[in-house]
């Protein structure tokens, strides 16, 4: 069978009799063991997702299927499904059996798409190589000596190596975007507010956002057609009416800025710069007007995201006690060393980097100057975006400096993992939604990515540029 790319290909195929569900499930759970290797998947689904298959099939022959009939579908390690294990990536939730499923998750089976297992991503999502998951790093396909990219790192890798169609991920500083730049596949970040985080399991809640990882356009916009929306269980979800991402009307003449201390970064691999002008040039000869501006801000991004994220992370995984979730020390004698121990020994290193850097930051004597100042340059990030997108209607840039780095390049030095994610915080920071999609490949083989960022709530025309690229 071949690889299929895209959905609407699938679905006339089905039609056709050429294929059958269960034909394709099977083919992905080859996929799946052929790439075992990689380590992109924790869990697979296999009898699950054969037996929904069948009945998806009977409802394509009823005429009763929902729109994703024949989407075969993985999810990130940190997105409940019910009665199914969520870890994060993490031992301590070693063996935690989710209750619910997430909203997102709920609004895809509901459209009758097909769950295919569990995906390995940086332990609680934080990371940029895949390299802190407790179940080991995910290998890039297009090069198994590199990193997959984080920390939906199994999600890229999955959807790169055909072990299915799309996965659900998240990103909270880049986290779709910069695997799927590393692994050519498509990434978007919704607009914060967008998607309902109910059922994510929490990073830092102001920058979570879940999002789509496909091989194609036309999934990309159907699936964020169907997950996007108000949900009650989110009160951060937007009210906002979703607009039909996939029957947008022709995208005309567009304003488009380019960040210019992006592509001339010290760090930007020229490759990268090169390729980005190339996306430019051709923007400007579809008759696009593009034009170059300054953000001052560039190099207070990581730091901002940094301060913030970590704050908001030591507050949320404070519940991982040891008391109601997953892991519990053996060697806990009371209820002081019961919190320790197993805090201690569930989460790994660089989680407890970040719950220690967040508690300081938050701490009496620390709050003014790290806190409240990172507050304040967010709300200044957010100022001078919105000035730009007074005057344009997307911002260009890179969606990462390099390309996939080698296994250990970056995991001893924490400073130069952070500047992985300088161009895809921003959209986390500001809260705009941002896509990257896929700009050739560099000389030393390895997939490149381009990002726009666009509008709050733009993404169904973000999506239409993208997709001219
Ligand atoms: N790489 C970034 C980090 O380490 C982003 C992670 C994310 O988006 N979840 O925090």
């Amino acid at each position: 069978m071949e690889n299929y790319k895209s959905l609407t290909h699938i679905q006339t195929d089905i039609k056709q009799d050429k294929i059958t569900l269960r034909g394709l499930v099977l083919h992905y759970l080859g996929n799946i063991e052929q790439g075992k290797h990689l380590n992109a998947f924790i869990e697979v689904f296999a009898d699950e997702a054969l037996q929904q298959a069948d009945q998806i099939a009977e409802k394509i022959k009823s005429g009763k299927a929902g729109k994703l009939a024949g989407m075969v579908i993985a999810l990130k390690d940190n997105i409940c499904y019910k009665n199914h294990q969520v870890t994060a990536s993490s031992k301590i939730l070693a063996g935690f059996t989710s209750v619910f499923s997430a909203t997102a998750v709920e609004k895809l089976l509901a459209e009758d798409a097909i769950i295919i297992g569990r995906l390995n991503c940086d332990e609680f999502a934080m990371g940029a190589s895949n390299e802190t998951s407790f179940y080991g790093p995910v290998k890039n396909a297009a090069d198994e000596t590199r990193v997959s990219g984080g920390s939906s790192g199994g999600a890229a890798v999955a959807v790169q190596a055909n072990m299915c169609l799309v996965a659900l991920a998240s990103d909270t500083g880049g986290s779709v975007r910069q695997p799927a730049a590393f692994c050519g596949a498509i990434g978007i970040k919704p607009t914060y507010g967008r998607v309902s985080r109910n059922g994510l399991l929490a990073y830092a809640s102001s920058f979570d956002q879940i999002g789509p990882i496909t091989n194609s356009m036309s999934d990309m916009k159907l699936v964020m057609e169907i997950i996007s929306g108000k949900d009650e269980s989110d009160a951060t979800s937007s009210s906002k009416p979703v607009d039909t991402y996939t029957k947008m009307p022709a995208l005309g003449k567009r304003k488009i800025a380019y960040i210019k201390e992006c592509l001339y970064h010290e760090g930007i691999d020229p490759e990268i710069t090169k390729a980005t002008l190339a996306v430019i040039d051709k923007l400007k000869q579809d008759g696009h007007e593009v034009t170059e501006v300054s953000f001052p801000y560039l190099d207070f991004l990581v730091p901002t995201y940094y301060v913030l994220t970590t704050a908001e992370a030591s507050s949320n995984l404070s519940r991982f006690s040891g008391l109601m979730y997953g892991y519990r020390s053996q060697s806990a004698t009371d209820l002081e060393s019961t919190f320790r121990k197993s805090r201690s020994e569930g989460f790994g290193a660089e989680v407890k980097r970040r719950i220690m850097l967040g508690t300081f930051v938050l701490s009496a004597g620390s709050y003014e100057a790290y806190y409240t100042k990172a507050q304040q340059v967010r709300r200044l990030v957010q100022e001078k975006t919105n000035e730009i997108f007074a005057l344009y209607d997307f911002i260009l840039s890179p969606t990462t400096p390099t390309t996939a780095f080698k296994f250990g390049e970056k995991s001893d030095n924490p400073i130069a993992m952070y500047l992985a994610d300088i161009f895809t915080v921003h959209a986390n920071i500001s809260g705009n939604p941002a896509i990257s999609v896929p700009m050739g490949t560099h000389s030393n083989g390895m997939p490149m990515g381009v990002q726009l960022m666009a509008k709050h709530f733009c993404e169904g025309e973000m999506m239409q540029l993208a997709e001219t690229i």
